[in-house]
């Protein structure tokens, strides 16, 4: 592994925080902890910590020792001193004459040493940093680290690697045991430059922040050449189907599967997640390989990884091509085993526990399909994105352990208490999720205009928003190119998806355009470019929508963005009028075709909005051309108050909550007798 630290850009790094009134200990700590963090293959979404003991001035002007440790919630690779909190070293120090002290205490007494009482918890890992002498200390999950000691023989290899240059600890669960422990080991090893935490990680030690970072490249070096001399073939792989499904196809089916009912019954999911696909070749030989049921089902590569994504990862048949009621079946089959066996796993655990546990949800967060990769599940995008990074990184470790040996990982009773540490189960009851989290939201011509507000809205609520638009350059988060009035192009756009997301939840067809003309007179093409845009698109999108939440077999919801003009036609507006009348008779169509599906289908009839389809020039030409100020044309309507982007978009997300409404049309158009439905 390479060691990027050079003088240049430490000095930089200490101009930079001098300039802010920050020390030189601090400011290379920030340093080299954004240098260990930035490699992945040391350290992943918060699998790693560090420290370095300094002096600060307290409020009454008196310098003390402090250690400045990582704080939680902050990501190595963009720590900044804030992330780095200082805490009163000599109380901590004073922890040690203790025989045990609990997770709660230890957390609580270290928040009661921070110098600034707003500053985050301070890492699970502190009193380790603490107890130590070092000035500087590092701490990563390495995976050469954890592909050398993940063995039967783990203490051997790692003994016969490091030499006298490390000490070994045995695996002990993060917290005050774990410190008391190390610090004994380190304190008869005195001239050690590091420790290996068995089956957990490695810490490197010095007397400057360039001596403890330079050991820790040395060290994971060590366990890098070590296991390059390993060339066994591994993962021999087992007989697939020819021909495997999309991912499109297989993760709407997964998901569908994966999500929890809702205890007052219907097709509407309570719990539902949201995906994230990774493939790739080292991917398909994991999970392709005969052997899977055996080094997948081990557990975590380091304890941490438990939290995120359960002791071991789902797996399911390979996918066969033209062949997805069979996977479905089959799938559901290993999805129940998975639940029952966790079921058994918590039961078997929690009788030990005092006081008991309460079980997590008994759904898989890694779920790995032969022939075609894996996927992470999360409540969120982001975290289904953690997930599908530590099951990556599980691959290669594994892969290199296997290589070497056997890959074997620390006994399940010590999993299970990672996976319910009380740290842990206490945020679960503190966490509160928005209205539409997990809901996947697909909203066409929703670059601009009435579809941007409402992407906005529905992002606002908490979902995953997906923006289908002819120009997707201002987009900020998944935007897709698509031309609605293309089935081809909707097709691979729903695709694309379900791929990213795992499936689609709400959908709001919104892409439109108006077109004028009197109907006697208008030439037949401009009417039949208006159908294909204001109707046939509208058909495309909602087909491609019901396809997908079919397979998911939890409901849906359709939105359709009917114009007043559906009902109450404008004159010389027929081209514009007729195919969204058509689009609002679409709507219960499917509304009335998919309620026994749980698909609900409803309509925004709104007036009036300034848009794309109703810009600036054309209302200074109608209210002028109406004898009316743009205030008055634009509020002309029974409440005289001008109808915006947003009003619709409330509208929108106002229909999605609406889990009993279908076949309904919400009007929002300040009031127009003309246009309101009998
Ligand atoms: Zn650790």
């Amino acid at each position: 592994m390479d060691n990027l630290w050079t003088d240049g850009d430490a000095k930089a790094a200490i101009a930079h925080h001098a300039a802010k009134g920050i020390g030189e200990d601090l400011a290379l700590r920030v340093y080299t902890t954004r240098l260990l963090g930035g490699e992945p293959r040391l350290v992943l979404h918060g699998g790693g910590n560090t420290s370095v003991k300094t002096t600060a001035v307290d409020i009454t002007g008196h310098q003390v020792e402090v250690l400045c440790v990582k704080g939680s919630g902050w990501d190595m690779g963009t720590i900044e001193a804030p992330g780095l909190p200082a805490v009163r070293l000599a109380p901590l120090g004073e922890l040690k004459g203790l025989q045990a002290l609990s997770d709660e205490d230890m957390v609580n007494v270290q928040r009661c040493n921070l110098l600034d009482s707003k500053s985050p918890n301070p890492s699970v890992e502190t009193l380790l940093h603490a107890f130590l002498p070092h000035k500087f200390i590092d701490h990563t999950h390495s995976n050469a680290v954890l592909s050398l000691t993940d063995q039967p023989d783990g203490e051997a290899l790692a003994r016969d690697v490091f030499g006298k240059r490390a000490a070994l600890v045995p695996y002990v669960m993060p917290g005050f045991a774990l410190a008391k422990r190390t610090d004994e080991i380190a304190a008869a090893h005195p001239d050690v430059e590091g420790l290996i935490l068995l089956k957990h990680g490695i810490f490197s030690m010095g007397a400057t922040a360039e001596e403890a970072y330079v050991r820790m490249i040395d060290l994971v070096t060590l366990a890098e050449k070590r296991l390059a001399k390993e060339t066994r073939r591994i993962f021999p792989g087992a007989t697939l189907p020819k021909e495997i499904a999309g991912a499109a196809e297989v993760a709407p089916i997964l998901r569908g599967l994966m999500s929890l009912p809702a205890k007052s019954g219907g097709r509407e999911a309570a719990q539902r997640f949201v995906f994230e696909f990774r493939t790739g070749p080292e991917i398909l030989a994991f999970v392709g390989g005969k052997e899977v049921a055996r080094y997948s089902q081990q557990g975590p590569v380091t304890p941490d990884h438990a939290i995120r994504t359960k002791g071991t990862p789902l797996i399911v048949p390979a996918p066969a091509a033209g062949k997805l009621d069979a996977f479905s079946k089959d799938a559901k089959t290993a999805l129940d085993g998975y639940v029952a066996a966790y079921h058994a796993y918590f039961a078997r655990h929690n009788a030990k526990q005092m006081p008991a546990k309460k079980e997590l949800d008994p759904i898989p967060r890694v779920v790995l399909v032969p022939g075609l990769g894996l996927f992470g599940l999360g409540n969120t995008s982001k975290d289904a994105k953690i997930a599908a990074d530590l099951a990556e990184t599980t691959v290669a470790v594994i892969a290199d352990a296997e290589r070497l040996g056997t890959y074997e990982c620390i006994p399940e009773p010590d999993i299970f208490d990672i996976e319910y540490w009380s740290l842990e189960q206490a945020k679960l009851s503190a966490a509160a999720e928005k209205p539409l989290a997990r809901r996947i939201v697909v909203v066409t011509g929703g670059g601009s205009g009435i579809g941007a507000a409402t992407a906005a809205a529905f992002a606002r609520e908490g979902a995953e928003v997906a923006v289908l638009d002819r120009d997707v350059s201002n987009v900020k988060g998944l935007g897709i190119a698509c031309d609605v009035t293309d089935p081809a192009s909707v097709r691979s756009a729903f695709d694309k998806v379900a791929a990213t997301y795992g499936g689609v939840d709400i959908v709001v067809s919104n892409a439109g355009a108006a077109w004028q003309g009197k109907i006697g007179e208008v030439e037949e093409a401009v009417l039949r470019q208006s159908f294909e845009l204001n109707f046939w698109a509208h058909q495309s999108v909602a087909q491609n929508a019901v396809r997908i939440m079919k397979a998911q077999a939890i409901g849906g919801c359709l939105l359709f963005n009917a114009s007043k003009q559906a009902v109450n036609p404008g004159a010389d507006f027929g081209p514009y009028g007729l195919p969204k009348a058509a689009t609002l008779f679409l709507s219960r169509q499917y509304a009335l075709d998919y309620g026994a599906d749980g698909i609900r289908s409803n309509a925004v009839n709104a007036d009036r909005i300034r848009t794309g389809l109703l810009n600036d020039d054309m209302i200074a030409q109608r209210s002028k051309a109406r004898g009316l100020s743009e205030a008055d044309y634009m509020g002309g309507n029974l409440l005289g108050l001008e109808v915006t982007a947003d009003d619709v978009a409330q509208a929108f997300v106002s229909l999605a909550k609406a889990t009993k409404t279908t076949g309904a049309v919400i009007t929002v158009d300040g009031g127009n007798i003309a246009a309101a439905l009998r």
